[in-house]
């Protein structure tokens, strides 16, 4: 009986301890409400893309590979017997740049940051499941080449100052390059969209200086063709986030209507091309059902619009 109420005490300490430690470890960004700008309520692809571009750049920065699990990528279960897709894939890490003509330079998703030179700045026991190697040449890093585009800008008498990230979702791969960027660039994402910390398990330090999150709430989303629910970020259709729930809560796609042609960019409601033009969903979900349903809605819209290029979360 001692010995039981010994471990039974022992067990409530570390529970105690466990959780104490969580507390004090975990991210502690808040979350607020985007306040999203006046719209046209009834949109049509049509009339957006008739439009004047107010995106006026565009730019995908390769910020390094990192070697995934193709289990995570594409849901095994739906691969035809005779594909050829390697037990692991190096994949690219992106963050896409453009200029707004009006409100200026933004970024979607946040790349990945120097310490992927080495082994990159994901932690914790379970980090080898998602990501098994790293790959990134000198100067590769988003940093780096932020600092290379502003310098190419500069020549031509303009500056480069970042003014938001939009975020696809929160996932570690897509908020890596956020301890070397400035902690004062507005942060915005999917609504309830999860930051995975776990201490010993799964842990970085992209949160670190992050003080608050903007969340972009698809209650307030309108549908746009065969899109149940989109945000016209800016009011003037240049951004649209597409709610693509699935792989993760909160995951957003995103619509650009540039200067050099129109963009969508799928995030990793589609990780690779191969899963988006065979339509199979990733392994990675959060709710298998949505992420196939997103898919779906992602892939119509692509063959409906042709000419618009699609860019798919790890490859182009
Ligand atoms: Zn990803």
């Amino acid at each position: 009986m001692n010995f039981i109420k010994k471990t039974l005490f022992i067990i409530l300490v570390l529970l105690v301890a466990g959780a104490g430690f969580y507390a004090c470890t975990k991210p502690k960004f808040q979350r607020v409400a985007y306040s999203l700008p006046a719209s046209d309520k009834k949109l049509s692809i049509k009339q957006i893309f008739s439009k004047t571009p107010a995106i006026v750049d565009f730019k995908v920065l390769k910020t390094g590979e990192v070697l995934v699990p193709r289990s995570g990528m594409l849901n095994e279960k739906r691969l035809p017997a005779n594909h050829s897709i390697p037990k692991r894939l190096w994949v690219s890490v992106y963050a896409y740049l453009f200029k707004h003509q009006t409100k200026g330079w933004f970024m979607i998703d946040s790349g990945l940051d120097s310490s992927f030179q080495q082994k990159g700045n994901i932690k914790g026991w379970l980090a080898k499941k998602y990501i098994k190697q790293t790959k990134q040449a000198h100067q590769q890093n988003v940093k780096a080449l932020l600092a290379s585009e502003k310098t190419k800008l500069a020549k031509k008498g303009e500056q480069l100052t970042i003014q938001g990230i939009f975020f696809t979702h929160l996932h570690g791969d897509h908020t890596a390059g956020l301890p070397e960027l400035p902690p004062s660039i507005p942060l915005f994402a999917g609504k309830g969209d999860k930051f995975h910390y776990y201490p010993f398990l799964y842990t970085s330090n992209h949160m670190d200086k992050v003080s608050r999150i903007q969340e972009l709430d698809f209650n307030q989303g309108i549908s746009l063709e065969n899109f149940e629910k989109v945000l016209d970020i800016f009011g003037d259709q240049s951004l649209l986030a597409i709610a693509t729930p699935g792989h993760s809560k909160g995951h957003l796609s995103y619509l650009l209507h540039t200067a050099q042609g129109n963009v969508l960019l799928t995030g990793d409601a589609s990780h690779t091309r191969y899963g988006f033009e065979k339509g199979i969903e990733p392994g990675w979900t959060d709710n298998r059902e949505q992420a196939q349903k997103s898919l779906q809605q992602l892939r119509e819209f692509a063959k409906n619009h042709p000419k618009v290029k699609v860019i798919y979360g790890h490859e182009q």
